[in-house]
């Protein structure tokens, strides 16, 4: 759906995945004018279909709109068109525990404009495959790369929003290291380069003994809802979780490190190498990690019960 001239959206069409016409002077395409967001549609048990806190997908994709000064669907047309997109493929989204559709809304500048400014129009569109979790879910630890050479966001930036920019300037270094064998690289922040901050696509968390930790977002990581989310499941089983700076010092003393996004789910990390230096963290089934992933993901799949109100079934 495109944005109207008084800056609300009117209801969008479903139509079968295909390409799309866009203007060659659109601002997406020549500045970077765009965002993105990821979801999940997850099959439960039953048979039934859900997604998990949509609404917090609405509202981090408006908080970035205000951020690029672009118009964004309310809360309400955002959740609509999710559900209808969810809806006309019900069939793609995988059995009970072998993966989940994959969501992408998509919102960027798309009218014409000449010079470097925003665009007078913006275009949200849906699209979504079925997919299992981006890194093979709990059957293989990451080993990560802390590359200190290059931060991920720099303060002041867009590192704390979807926006499509951030994410290319990092695959040179990512690339690197994969072709090292290495599952992804772990970012620091730019100004010292000691600081933890994330990975491309997914938030980080240590633990030691009963203490959770992870970042605060600040501007330069991106405030994930996993994230949000297993803070406070956290706190349910009985953690103490706090949310500040940690050293990649204190991550290297660390008795478990993992990741959390919506695409990788929860991910354990076996080992993280820093200058050259390999250092292995706790993995398996008796672990904090363990619990946290049983926990969100029972929620997600609907095997656990929802005290929340978390989850929006799919008619
Ligand atoms: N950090 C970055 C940079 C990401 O792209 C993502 C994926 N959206 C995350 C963290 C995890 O966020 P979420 O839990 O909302 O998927």
């Amino acid at each position: 759906m495109k944005s109207n001239e008084d800056g609300t959206f009117s209801n969008g069409a479903l139509v079968p995945f295909g390409t799309i016409q866009i203007e060659p002077h659109s601002s997406v395409l020549n500045y970077g004018q765009g965002l993105f967001e990821g979801m999940k549609a997850y099959r439960r048990p039953d048979g039934e279909v859900q997604l998990f806190r949509p609404e917090e997908n609405a509202l981090r994709m408006q908080r970035g709109a205000e951020r690029l000064l672009m118009v964004a669907p309310s809360v309400e047309q955002y959740t609509e068109a999710v559900k209808q997109v969810v809806a006309a493929n019900k069939s793609w989204v995988p059995p009970y525990g072998k993966g989940a559709l994959y969501i992408r809304p998509l919102l960027f500048g798309s009218g014409s404009v000449m010079g470097i400014a925003p665009a007078p129009e913006c275009t949200f569109l849906i699209y979504a495959n079925p997919i299992c979790n981006v890194y093979k879910g709990r059957t293989s630890a990451l080993n990560l790369l802390i590359d200190d050479r290059l931060p991920r966001a720099f303060p002041g930036g867009t590192g704390g929003v979807k926006n499509i920019g951030n994410y290319s300037p990092v695959f040179e270094v990512t690339k690197e290291a994969k072709a090292k064998g290495f599952s992804d690289v772990l970012f620091l922040d730019a100004m010292q380069r000691k600081y933890v901050e994330e990975v491309s696509s997914c938030n980080a968390f240590i633990v030691k003994g009963n203490v959770i930790t992870t970042s605060p977002t600040l501007g330069t990581i991106l405030p994930g809802i996993t994230r949000n989310s297993i803070m406070q499941l956290g706190r349910d089983l009985g953690f103490q979780v706090e949310e500040r700076k940690f050293s990649v010092d204190e991550l290297l003393e660390a008795d478990e490190v993992f990741c959390t996004g919506t695409a990788v789910g929860i991910s354990e990390v076996g080992s993280v190498t820093y200058k050259k230096n390999r250092v292995e963290f706790k993995t398996g089934r008796d672990t904090v990690t363990q619990k946290l992933y049983d926990f969100i993901t029972g929620i997600q799949t609907g095997v656990l019960e929802d005290q929340r109100g978390w989850v929006v079934k799919i008619d």
